[in-house]
């Protein structure tokens, strides 16, 4: 019998801060180049969830595995699995003194040893991709907030991820620039990227992810095709959270 090897699996994760126990032991498995999108209210632990996948959170039980290797494992070289999973935030954590071009190059030539001219290739090269070349002499001040965060998009990817996590990158964002970032992340879904991307843009989520998973009070409550999850939820809760985040509903912010 062959076993699947996930890209990244939950196993009973706990975490707690003090005597708040954020996560209360989940369990997921994300095939590769899966899209999982997360939804749940605040509070519900979701940018928790993601911390703890990039071990930028350490976790008080269970285990994270990246492709077969578990990050709790003695001797693990966390640096190095770290590099393999991308993170962009809400807020776009550009460095203000580096130009747009530094910023993407900084951690491939710092982390990796990469040479500075390789690196530059390839900065130029993604940011074409995302329509940013333009932009590479720039500093970030000098950038609207969509393109700051399509840069820290491109940050993450000179690592060479091969998962990417999300949390609400459009949250901070002037409606009008949601939509350029969004579409960045629907290119990266369908370049085949596995990616975890907590949000509340629901219709977005509905329409990138291949599973929605529905996130309250640290328990994964349910997860489902997008179809199924919005269309017909099983748990009263996931329910309950979808009524009142319905784009009828303009009070819908989470
Ligand atoms: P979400 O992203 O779904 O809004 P979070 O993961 O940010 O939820 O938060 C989940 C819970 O963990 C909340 O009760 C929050 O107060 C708590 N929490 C998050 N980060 C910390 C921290 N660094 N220290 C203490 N408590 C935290
Ligand atoms: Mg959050």
């Amino acid at each position: 019998m062959t076993q699947q090897t996930f890209a990244l699996e939950l196993r009973n994760v706990h975490k707690s801060y003090g005597t708040n126990e954020v996560l209360t032991g989940v369990d997921l498995s994300i095939a590769k180049h899966e899209v999982v999108g997360l939804i749940g209210p605040s509070g519900s632990g979701k940018s928790t969830l993601l911390r703890c996948i990039n071990l930028l959170e350490p976790i008080q039980g269970g285990d994270v595995i990246v492709d077969g290797v578990s990050l709790t494992a003695p001797g693990v070289d966390v640096d190095r699995v770290r590099a393999r999973i991308g993170i962009v935030f809400q807020s776009f954590n550009l460095f203000p003194h580096l130009s747009v071009l530094a910023n993407v190059t900084l951690a491939p030539m710092k982390v990796r040893g990469t040479d500075r001219r390789i690196a530059e290739k390839a900065a130029h090269e993604l940011l074409e991709r995302f329509g940013l070349d333009e932009k590479a002499k720039s500093f970030p001040d000098r950038l609207s907030g969509g393109q700051q965060q399509r840069v820290a998009i491109v940050r993450a990817l000179a690592m060479e991820p091969e998962i990417m996590l999300f949390d609400e990158v459009t949250s901070a964002l002037d409606p009008a620039l949601v939509h350029e970032v969004l579409q960045c992340i629907r290119e990266l879904a369908q370049a085949g990227m596995t990616m975890v991307l907590a949000t509340h843009e629901m219709g977005f989520c509905r329409d990138v992810a291949d599973r929605v998973a529905f996130l309250q009070n640290g328990r994964l409550v349910e997860i489902d095709s997008p179809e199924r999850l919005f269309n017909a939820p099983n748990h009263p809760d996931t329910k309950e959270f979808l009524r009142q985040t319905t784009p009828a509903n303009p009070l819908r912010q989470i």
